[in-house]
């Protein structure tokens, strides 16, 4: 089955075709809007950037991927999580496409592709998941037909964090992978907030305290290595909970922040101290058309269809939110 997945949660306006037998990824063109130095996310503005990136990125997708609209299956788009603007404006291209080629639409749980793909793609059956993001950080598990969040931050997400220190000290959004850079020059360890309650964890206080080392005059580069290294032990510590307590052989790390090296190296290392196997989704990792495609074809094959009238998006919709039939 051939389907296009349409991803416009945050930043990126992503095009993915994806062929599920054997799932082989056959493109993924992604469009991304990066705010002005100085600046955050603005969603009207990335929702504009969208609309007008839409068509060429849609068009990029299927000439990559080598497939025609009558080879295509079905069409599925993010419908929730996200920032209100970006999914409407996905959305109404998803719907587009999906009515004027005639293609039965499926609406994807942004979250739940970002976790699908990284399975699908390393073979993994239940991986216990951590998944984490701008907006999102949450260690997952697969209980009960459901993505049932073991613990998760309680007020932002670790990437937002990164991506806040980096605006207030003038790297450029995203900020993530240029903090990851200068961590590695760094080698003095500040103390920061190390706050996890029980099996959830809180981001903000190391902003606050970070940024005070940065005013204070501490090196960029150790401010950088310290955050890192506290907020990464905090999501291991974690895991590790879950891993122990629910016995799990698989452990994914998925989402934006899972790009970073070290972030991997930790995890991986907390896996294989429990004898668990470890994966990243790799490229995958940053929001995108083709893990959208993912659980397009998912649930496609397992008869699921959204109908127009039925498209709405959910901006608050949560990972535990959807049932998974498949
Ligand atoms: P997503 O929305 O899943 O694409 O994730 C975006 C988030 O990932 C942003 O907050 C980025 O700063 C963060 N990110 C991307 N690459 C890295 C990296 N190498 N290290 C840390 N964070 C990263
Ligand atoms: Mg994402």
């Amino acid at each position: 089955m051939i389907v296009v997945g349409v991803e416009g949660t945050a930043h990126t306006f992503g095009v993915g075709v994806v062929d599920s037998v054997g799932w082989r990824i056959l493109s993924d063109v992604r469009s991304t809007y990066t705010p002005a130095v100085g600046s955050g996310i603005l969603p009207r503005d990335a929702a504009q950037f969208m609309g007008e990136n839409a068509g060429e990125t849609i068009r990029k997708a299927l000439v990559d991927a080598n497939v025609g609209w009558s080879d295509v299956d079905a069409v599925a788009f993010s419908q929730g999580p996200g920032l209100g603007p970006c999914l409407r404006t996905a959305a109404t291209s998803a719907r587009a496409l999906a009515l004027y080629h005639k293609k039965p639409l499926v609406g994807v749980n942004h979250c739940i592709a970002h976790i699908e793909v990284g399975r699908v793609l390393a073979g993994f059956k239940k991986p216990l998941v951590l998944y984490v993001s701008g907006g999102n950080s949450q260690v997952i598990e697969f209980n009960g037909g459901r993505y049932r969040v073991f613990g998760e931050t309680q007020d932002i997400g670790v990437g937002n964090m990164l991506d806040k220190f980096g605006r207030e000290v003038g790297i450029q959004h995203p900020a993530g992978p240029k903090i990851e850079v200068l961590a590695r020059d760094g080698g003095k360890y500040l103390p920061l907030p190390y706050v996890v309650k029980g099996t959830d964890l809180s981001f903000s206080g190391i902003l606050t305290a970070a940024l005070k080392y940065h005013k204070e005059g501490e090196r960029l580069e150790d401010v950088c290595f310290s955050l890192q290294e506290t907020a990464f032990a905090m999501l291991c510590e974690v895991t590790e909970r879950a891993l122990a307590h629910l016995n799990a052989k698989e452990v994914l790390l998925t989402g934006g922040v899972g790009y970073n090296k070290r972030l991997a190296e930790m995890v991986s290392l907390v896996a294989s101290e429990h004898g668990a196997k470890f994966a990243n989704a790799g490229k995958y990792n940053g929001d995108n058309g083709a893990m959208i495609a993912v659980v397009g074809a998912l649930m496609r094959r397992a008869g699921l269809e959204t109908p127009i009238d039925e498209s709405q998006v959910y901006p608050n919709q949560r990972t535990d939110d959807v049932e998974i039939v498949w």
